[in-house]
């Protein structure tokens, strides 16, 4: 009983964590220098606020050859909810304005899955703390476990390191491959 009873407090902590992005919302764009914190590249507005930028997993930003670095000046178009950003295109500023296209709104990604992020099924309590937090809306319970579905995924790490309240998988469940 007492178990149930904490898995609905903390259900209802995840509610109010929700940070599902609605790929439906307006897309707006922003311009900035780029800079890493905690190895995640956010954006820097000259006037504005930072925004962390949600992009692709690795594997389809290296086919793509898009490497981001500290003190790169880009132009970012995308859906942003509060400070985290969602791109769509990205235009590289150095050089002849690159642009890299990493997802339609209305299509979905355009190079789907190759995510790195998995659930260990062995060490997963089923708290479903992690769920509400992940701005793709990219976890689910199956059978009580997380399943993070790799065609959604970006490898943002905030289900396996945190974001702001929420801290991150307790148990260390969430791995990169
Ligand atoms: S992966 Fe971690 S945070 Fe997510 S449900 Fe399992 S134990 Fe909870
Ligand atoms: S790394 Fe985790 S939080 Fe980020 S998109 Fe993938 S499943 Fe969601």
């Amino acid at each position: 009983m007492k178990k149930l009873m904490l898995l609905m407090i903390l259900a209802v902590i995840a509610v109010s964590l929700c940070a599902v992005i609605d790929t439906q919302a307006e897309i707006s764009g922003y311009h900035g220098i780029v800079e890493h914190r905690d190895g995640k590249p956010w954006l820097k507005e000259l006037w504005g606020e930072d925004m962390r930028l949600l992009l692709a997993p690795q594997s389809v930003l290296d086919t793509l050859g898009l490497a981001l670095a500290d003190g790169d000046s880009i132009y970012v178009e995308g859906i942003r909810d509060k400070d985290l950003m969602l791109v769509g295109k990205l235009w590289m500023e150095s050089g002849n304005l690159n642009m890299y296209w990493l997802r339609d709104f209305d299509l979905g990604d355009i190079y789907p899955g190759g995510a790195a992020y998995k659930v260990d099924a062995q060490k997963c309590i089923g708290c479903r703390l992690c769920v509400a937090p992940c701005p793709l809306g990219a976890i689910t319970m199956v059978k009580g476990k997380a399943v993070i579905d790799q065609e959604k995924c970006t490898e943002c790490g905030i289900c396996k390191d945190g974001y702001g309240k929420f801290k991150g998988c307790p148990v260390g469940a969430i791995e990169t491959k």
